[in-house]
């Protein structure tokens, strides 16, 4: 077992912290939890950081040069990662383009499609990613939005809902039926279309976050016409295009799960110091559980990705976005019953640190739901890899 990084290793990092300690603008080391885009669409500085980024080889380091890259290894990705999250580095406002269509396009694409991979990556091109509709979220291959081919043209009747980015999104990758069997099984007959959100016939309706911030929306599809060579794959089977393909990252994706976990536990810390609630034993006690809780979720991402990088599956990680987000659920509560009465108010210049601890309550909430629900999470550890029988 080798605990400590090599020399080449060392090096990587240096030039990752030389390059955030130059480039890095303010507004981008705030963090996740409150770092969002808005219905103003993507704040200058965030274009241009991931701009900076990608032009640099730091978008998504595992990538080639002409996709943002530098080629570079598991072990430096998880590196990378890391030091990312340690310094609450975001890299981008809108992850759709750069870690779910950029992917897609590149693996199911043709000739013209995969050449928008690389904008998509560096954020010339915002997309969003229409997938879940009223009847068709935990449960997709339900979904409902018809595209009907007719010559060299589809024509897309339907609605999604939950769409972020969709306000201000040039693109959309939408998910929609063109099977028309209906004896076929209800994940058959998907394709995956992409379409302009300037097209006829599209209604964006904001939807507003608890947090206030309005980023995403349902979108209303009447008789929208595509052309044809948008469909993106084979015709009926854009079920294998799935989501969050960014496989090579997908080692790491725990990072920022713990490093946001211990960002909440070291602000917590803080801010029972503050409020001289360090001595009481009840706030020790959970402090303490909440540390080992990171500490232990830590050990078991590292040991998935021990079996990652030597090429096996690592099914430590189906866990880690569950358990990750329900811990942080837990300790941005706790930050609320520490403030009291104070935890409610919401007016950012009143609240405790700006409203960090609401914010991130209601952030950490939707955490649990977006990208697969916590039940989903539950039902995927029983079946695959706890073998569990099917409910
Ligand atoms: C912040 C955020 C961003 C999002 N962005 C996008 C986006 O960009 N594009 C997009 O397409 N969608 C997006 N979504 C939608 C998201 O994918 C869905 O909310 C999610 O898949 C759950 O679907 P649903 O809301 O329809 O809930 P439902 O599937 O209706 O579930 C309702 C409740 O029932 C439970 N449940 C459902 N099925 C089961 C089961 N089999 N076993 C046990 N419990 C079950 C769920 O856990 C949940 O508690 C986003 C959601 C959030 C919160």
């Amino acid at each position: 077992m080798r605990l400590t990084f090599d020399a080449a290793d060392e090096a990587f990092r240096a030039d990752l912290r030389a390059f955030l300690d130059e480039h890095c603008p303010p507004e981008a080391r705030r963090g996740k939890d409150f770092v969002a885009a808005d219905e103003e669409g993507v704040p200058d500085w965030a274009r241009a950081w991931q701009a900076t980024l990608f032009d640099h080889g730091w978008m998504v380091p595992s990538f080639p040069p002409e996709l943002g890259g530098r080629n570079c290894t598991p072990l430096q990705t998880l590196l990378y990662l890391e030091e990312l999250a340690a310094q609450g580095v975001v890299r981008s406002v809108h992850f759709g383009g750069y870690a779910i269509v950029g992917p897609s396009l590149l693996e199911f694409g043709n000739e013209a499609q995969r050449a928008l991979a690389a904008p998509s990556i560096r954020g010339d091109i915002v997309w969003c990613v229409g997938m879940s509709e009223p009847d068709a979220g935990s449960d997709l291959a339900n979904l409902s939005t018809r595209a009907v081919a007719d010559g060299e043209t589809f024509v897309v009747n339907g609605q999604k809902v939950w769409t972020s980015y969709a306000p201000f999104a040039d693109k959309c990758f939408c998910y929609v039926r063109t099977g028309t069997d209906p004896e076929a099984p209800k994940h058959k007959g998907i394709s995956v279309l992409i379409i302009d959100m300037d097209t006829p016939g599209i209604e964006v309706r904001p939807l507003r976050h608890i947090t206030g911030a309005v980023e995403f929306a349902e979108v209303f599809f009447s008789d929208v016409v595509v052309p044809a060579d948008r469909l993106v794959g084979e015709l009926d089977n854009g079920w294998r295009i799935t989501m969050g393909s960014l496989a090579h990252e997908r080692g790491g994706l725990w990072v920022e799960g713990v490093a946001g976990s211990q960002r909440a536990l070291d602000g917590l810390v803080a801010l029972a110091r503050r409020k001289g609630l360090d001595a009481d034993p009840t706030v020790r006690r959970q402090l303490a559980a909440a540390y080992e809780k990171v500490a232990s979720l830590r050990a078991l991402g590292y040991k998935g990705f021990a079996s990652f990088a030597q090429g096996s599956s690592a099914p430590e990680h189906s866990y880690m976005k569950l358990a990750t987000s329900e811990l942080r659920k837990e300790l941005f509560d706790l930050g609320l019953d520490l403030l009291g009465p104070y935890g409610s108010v919401t007016a950012p210049e009143l609240a405790e640190e700006g409203g960090r601890w609401w914010n991130g309550f209601f952030i950490s909430l939707a955490a649990t739901i977006g990208g697969g629900t916590s039940e989903i999470q539950r039902n995927t550890v029983a079946t695959r890899v706890l073998g569990l029988p099917r409910g």
